[in-house]
């Protein structure tokens, strides 16, 4: 990071700390402290869904076929090619529909779009094949909630010869009680309050319905106990929408289809930590995603405990973990912590290399020391 990038970013920093300071003062219509009950629920139901989810998967697979459907498991995007191209043989289907491609993350990121055309599959209005990512999984009545879709929706579904669903593994409620506050937690945009519609599908003997459940790496997050939680987003976007720091960066730095605060989240372990570091360590800690996220999940908890992970692994530059070993010393010893802030600013500088001083702005010591200021403040 250059100089002046340093301090740019040193500046958002400042700049988005303080506007959330009068976020404090002035709270948001649904901030954390007027954020109904039920929302407190749904997010412990998601939660409780990823930590049984081999349990919960394996009761929604049980009852969607036992309604008439049919599960694929697939746990990357090139199984998810190899098994749908079995299918495509099989039925030797030339035509298919993308409903809502659009709107879905998914397809672009299993490629779908480019998988169809190398098959020679014709896209077009009414095909053979009509393929659609599902929003949820309900573990206790088999279906799939589709959220923005009415009855007319489902006759359609019914009508078509084959209708293939993708869907992640994470996206799982465990009992439908909970598919209202979903649909309203998803749709709740603009703190209106309104919720989307939606509708539930099961398997049925009366139309062929395959769902594909594709992992995709995002197992690679559950062994990782605070960032696991963010398998339960419910992908709204409105953190990435309040991110200070996205606003600025933007999307090209991710060069992926994962972006935002819930990017910084999973792709270090969907990709590599290496890779997105930069990732991880471009946050304020300002808490805006907090604040607006619907589910209240702790977006600065799991990037710090990335963090510490990064260091914990010893992802980082030998020379510069020395000098770093060096400065926690110091700093951690008292005796040294009371000597004049010049001393301490010459030694502290002495331990950093001409590298990291060049690019970055020291910290500067109080002119006094901690001892000076509590005498100070204890003998008025
Ligand atoms: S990820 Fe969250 S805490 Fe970090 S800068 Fe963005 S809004 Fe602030
Ligand atoms: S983490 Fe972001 S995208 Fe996910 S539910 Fe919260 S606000 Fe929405």
């Amino acid at each position: 990071m250059s100089k002046d990038s340093y301090s740019d970013f040193i500046d958002l920093c400042k700049k988005s700390i303080a506007e959330r300071k009068s976020m404090e003062r002035e709270p948001l219509a649904d901030s954390v402290a007027v954020r109904s009950a039920q929302m407190g629920r749904l997010n412990t139901t998601l939660r409780r869904s990823i930590d049984n989810l081999e349990e919960e998967l394996c009761r929604f697979e049980k009852n969607f076929v036992a309604a008439g459907g049919n599960v694929f498991w697939a746990n990357s995007y090139k199984e998810v090619h190899e098994q749908m191209r079995a299918v495509i043989v099989e039925g030797k289907y030339r035509t298919a529909t993308f409903i809502d491609s659009s709107d879905t993350l998914l397809f672009n990121e299993l490629g779908m779009d480019y998988f169809m055309k190398d098959e020679k599959v014709t896209l077009c209005e009414e095909g053979q094949l009509q393929l659609m990512v599902a929003d949820m999984m309900v573990a206790d009545t088999g279906s799939l909630l589709l959220l923005n879709k009415d009855k007319d929706y489902l006759k359609a579904l019914n009508n078509n010869a084959v209708n293939v669903f993708f869907v992640t593994i994470d996206r799982l409620l465990s009992c439908a009680t909970y598919a209202e506050a979903y649909a309203k937690a998803a749709g709740d945009r603009g703190r209106k309050n309104t919720g989307i519609p939606f509708a539930t599908f099961g398997g049925s003997p009366h139309c062929e319905t395959i769902v594909f459940i594709v992992n995709n790496q995002r197992t690679e997050l559950l062994s990782h106990k605070r960032q696991r939680q963010i398998l339960s987003c419910l992908s709204c976007g409105r953190c990435e929408e309040v991110c200070p720091v996205d606003n600025v960066i933007g999307k090209e730095p991710y060069d992926n289809v994962f972006t935002g605060p819930t990017g910084r989240v999973m792709l270090p372990f969907m990709e590599s930590l290496e890779e997105y570091r930069h990732i991880v360590f471009a946050c304020t800690m300002c808490g805006r995603c907090e604040e607006v996220c619907p589910i209240m999940l702790p977006i600065r908890d799991m990037i710090m405990a990335s963090r510490r992970e990064f260091f914990e692994k010893g992802h980082i530059d030998s020379r510069i973990d020395g000098m770093l070993t060096k400065y926690r010393k110091y700093v951690m010893d008292r005796h040294k912590m009371n000597k004049s802030s010049w001393m301490k600013q010459q030694v502290f500088s002495s331990h950093l290399s001409h590298e990291i001083k060049d690019a970055r702005q020291l910290p500067h010591f109080e002119s006094k020391t901690f001892n000076e200021q509590y005498i100070e403040e204890h003998s008025k």
